[in-house]
C-alpha cells in the first residue's frame, strides 16, 4: 500500500474517529500520522485509539506515526457566578486571585505568576483573540483593565498574552502526567504546546530522554524570535496557527508561515502546518475554495505534513476531510510549478558525506529517470537529509527500526520499509530492488538510486551511491 503523493497527512483522533473502523477509513484515505490531543479526553479514550492504530499497522502491513500533542501552559480564566458576562468597549475590568465567581467588573484569572509578569499597556486576548483588554494598573495579585475590544465573556475562556515572555515552562504539572501516559504507550512523537525559549525544548529533551521525538509547536511571538535555535534544537516542527493567529495579527501568519517553512527546510527538519485548513469540513462535506487553497499553499512552500484538528477528531465528516486533503496534495504535486518552486528553493548541501551523497542521489534519480531512492538508515537521518533535498522520486527508507519507520511517517518523500539490517554488503542492491517491486515503487527494467554506509549499521556513514537494474 503506497500513497501517490509526497507531503503527508496528519490527522486528529477523537470522538468522531473512535472505532476501529472509522480509524481504519482514515488512514485508507491518506493520513499517515494520527494525532492524540491530550487537551481533550481522558488517558483511556487515548489508549483505545492507539491501540487500535497498531493493530491496524499490523494487519495492514505498513508503519503508521502516533503524535501525542500536550497540552501546555493554556491559560484560563476562572468561572462567573451567572455562566457569563458582557463586557462593553471602554469598560473596566479587574482580574484577581479571588476564587469568588466573576461578574461584569471582574473575574478570577487563577494564574498568579501570570499576574506577576504583567505590566501596564500589555494587552490580554481573551476567548480565541475575541476580545481584548489593555492593562491599566496592575500588582502581584490584581491587574486593572480597560476593556478595548468588547464581547461577551463565559466560564474557563483561554487567556492569551502576547506581548510578554511568561515565567512559564512549556510542561505543566497535567503535561507531566500526560507526557509519562504518551511514552509509555508508545508515541512516536510528542508535541509541546506554547514553546517560548530553546530552554524549554532542552528540558523535555531531558524528561524524554530519546523515547520519542519532539515537535516544537509556534503559537507564541517569543518562539518566532529564536526561531533558528528551537529548530535546532527540535526534532520537528509545527505551524501552530490556530494559537498563533491570536498571538499576532492574522495577516502576518502567512508571511510567517513561509518564514518558518523556509527554516525548516534549511535545516532538513519536518515541519507540519496545522489548523483551520478545511474548517468548513467540520459541517461540510466540501471545502471552501479559499480552504483549498490554503491547503495547496502549504504544499507549494514544501511543507513536510499538514495536518487536521477538528475537521477529523470531531467533526462531521472525517473521512471526507482526510479525502480532500489527499486530492489536493496529489494535485499541487502534479503541477510542474510545484516542481520548479522546489528546485529554486533547494538549500545548499552542508559540508558532510551524508549530504553530498544525498544530492548526489537525487541529481542522478532526476537524470536518469530512476523509479526512486533507495536509502538504508538507521535512526532516520539518512532519510531525513534526502527529504531535505525534495528529489522527484520517492524516497524509500529501509530500517531495522520499527520506531525510526514511524517516526519518518511525519517526512515529505519517505516511504518506510522495515528489514533487517544488512549483513553483507554484497545483499544492499537486491533487497533494495525486492522492496521496491514488493512495495509498488518499481518495476522490471527500471532503475533505483541507492544509498548505504559502509561500515554496516554505523549511523551516519552514508557514503555509497549505486544504481541498480531491476531485474527478474
Ligand atoms: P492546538 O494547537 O490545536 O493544540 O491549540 C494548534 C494550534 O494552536 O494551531
Ligand atoms: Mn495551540
Amino acid at each position: 500500500m503506497r500513497r501517490q503523493r509526497k507531503a503527508k497527512i496528519v490527522a486528529t483522533l477523537g470522538p468522531s474517529s473512535t472505532t476501529h473502523e472509522q480509524i481504519e477509513a482514515l488512514f485508507r484515505a491518506g493520513a499517515d500520522i494520527f494525532r492524540l490531543n491530550l487537551s481533550h479526553g481522558s488517558h483511556d479514550d487515548h489508549r483505545t485509539r492507539y491501540e487500535i492504530i497498531r493493530t491496524i499497522e499490523a494487519d495492514l502491513g505498513r508503519p503508521i506515526g502516533v503524535l501525542v500533542d500536550l497540552q501546555g501552559p493554556k491559560l484560563r480564566v476562572g468561572t462567573f457566578a451567572e455562566g457569563a458576562v458582557q463586557l462593553k468597549n471602554g469598560a473596566k475590568f479587574r482580574f484577581d486571585l479571588d476564587t469568588a465567581p466573576g461578574n461584569d467588573k471582574r473575574a478570577p484569572l487563577p494564574h498568579p505568576e501570570i499576574l506577576s509578569a504583567l505590566h501596564p499597556d500589555t494587552n490580554l486576548l481573551l476567548d480565541d483573540g475575541k476580545l481584548r483588554l489593555k492593562v491599566l494598573k496592575c500588582g502581584n495579585d490584581f491587574a486593572d483593565c480597560e476593556v478595548m475590544v468588547g464581547g461577551k465573556l463565559s466560564d474557563r475562556k483561554g487567556v492569551n498574552v502576547p506581548d510578554v515572555v511568561l515565567p512559564l515552562s512549556p510542561l505543566t504539572r497535567k503535561d507531566h502526567a500526560d507526557l509519562t501516559f504518551g511514552l509509555d504507550l508508545g508515541a512516536d512523537w510528542v508535541a509541546l504546546s506554547f514553546v517560548q525559549r530553546p530552554e524549554d525544548i532542552a528540558e523535555a529533551r531531558k524528561l524524554i530522554q530519546g523515547r520519542a521525538r519532539i515537535i516544537a509547536k509556534l503559537e507564541k511571538p517569543a518562539a518566532i524570535e529564536h526561531l533558528q535555535e528551537i529548530v535546532d534544537l527540535s526534532d520537528a516542527i509545527m505551524v501552530a496557527r490556530g494559537d498563533l493567529g491570536v498571538e499576532m495579527p492574522p495577516e502576518d501568519v502567512p508571511s510567517l508561515q513561509k518564514r518558518i517553512i523556509a527554516t525548516c527546510r534549511r535545516s532538513g527538519k519536518p515541519v507540519v502546518v496545522a489548523t483551520q485548513m478545511l474548517d468548513s469540513m467540520v459541517q461540510n462535506p466540501a471545502p471552501t475554495r479559499a480552504e483549498a487553497s490554503d491547503v495547496a499553499t502549504a504544499v507549494y512552500d514544501g511543507a513536510d505534513a499538514v495536518m487536521l484538528s477538528a475537521e477529523s477528531a470531531s467533526g462531521q465528516y472525517p473521512v471526507e476531510a482526510v479525502t480532500m486533503m489527499n486530492r489536493i496534495i496529489e494535485r499541487v504535486e502534479r503541477d510542474p510549478v510545484y516542481r520548479r518552486i522546489l528546485e529554486a528553493q533547494r538549500p545548499e548541501p552542508e559540508a558532510t558525506g551524508n549530504d553530498a551523497i544525498s544530492a548526489a542521489a537525487a541529481q542522478v534519480a532526476h537524470t536518469l529517470s530512476v523509479a526512486a531512492i533507495v536509502t538504508y538508515t538507521t535512526l532516520g537521518s539518512t532519510g531525513l537529509r534526502m527529504a531535505r533535498e525534495r528529489p522527484q522520486v520517492p524516497i524509500l527508507c529501509m530500517t531495522s527500526k520499527e520506531a525510526t519507520a514511524r517516526q519518518l511517517c511525519l517526512v515529505w518523500g519517505i516511504h518506510c520499509v522495515i528489514s533487517a539490517d544488512l549483513k553483507r554488503f554484497s545483499e544492499m542492491a537486491d533487497k533494495a530492488c525486492r522492496a521496491a517491486q514488493r512495495e509498488g515503487f518499481a518495476k522490471k527494467g527500471e532503475r533505483l538510486v541507492i544509498t548505504a554506509g559502509v561500515p554496516l549499521g554505523t549511523p551516519g556513514s552514508t557514503n555509497i551511491l549505486r544504481v541498480a537494474w531491476i531485474e527478474d
